[in-house]
């Protein structure tokens, strides 16, 4: 896959275009693993790993050309950008037009190793990575997206609570 260690710059820096969010693909999928491993090393690292997330999706929203999107379509277009279409299975639980139940799985093949039972949830990156993309693609602030179940609590499958606070996703800001 991606480089490992210090010899790795030449082979991601050669991947492709900078297309998520200024990363290339491959350099993406490590981040997203490195985030999942250092949220399950120590809760201390959640914070920081979720302000790189909602900042990272919020330039995928700028990236992304078409806005502002309504909520239905634009996470699978987050997915799609992030390459989690081949990695992952997810399907919505419970879809409103001012939020929707996500479930996740498939994450523990996708990263290769298991994610181990830690007592809290450690996908704080990609629930916060969801947050600042939804933020900036639909033009309403007021998206929060909080990790409910998780693999790292023992759950099988990672469950996010996605919300508008407006409760109106057409609503203006
Ligand atoms: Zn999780």
């Amino acid at each position: 896959m991606n480089g490992k260690g210090c010899g790795g710059r030449d082979a991601s820096r050669n991947d492709g275009a900078a297309k998520v969010g200024g990363l290339s693909a491959a350099e993406f999928a490590s981040l997203d693993e490195l985030a999942v491993k250092l949220s399950a090393i120590d809760a201390a690292f959640a914070a920081p790993l979720e302000a790189i997330g909602r900042a990272l999706g919020s330039r995928i929203a700028t990236q992304h050309g078409r806005q502002p999107l309504a909520f239905d379509d634009a996470l699978p277009d987050l997915f799609l950008a992030c390459g989690f279409q081949d990695m992952i299975q997810w399907r919505f639980l419970d879809q409103r037009p001012d939020g929707a139940r996500l479930l996740i799985s498939g994450c523990a093949d996708a990263l290769g190793w298991d994610i181990p039972q830690v007592g809290r949830a450690v996908c704080g990156f990609d629930a916060a990575l969801m947050e600042g993309f939804l933020r900036g693609i639909t033009g309403i602030a007021s998206w929060t997206v909080k990790e409910l179940a998780c693999l790292g609590l023992g759950n099988t499958a990672c469950e996010f609570v996605i919300r508008s606070g407006h409760g109106d996703p057409d609503g203006a800001l």
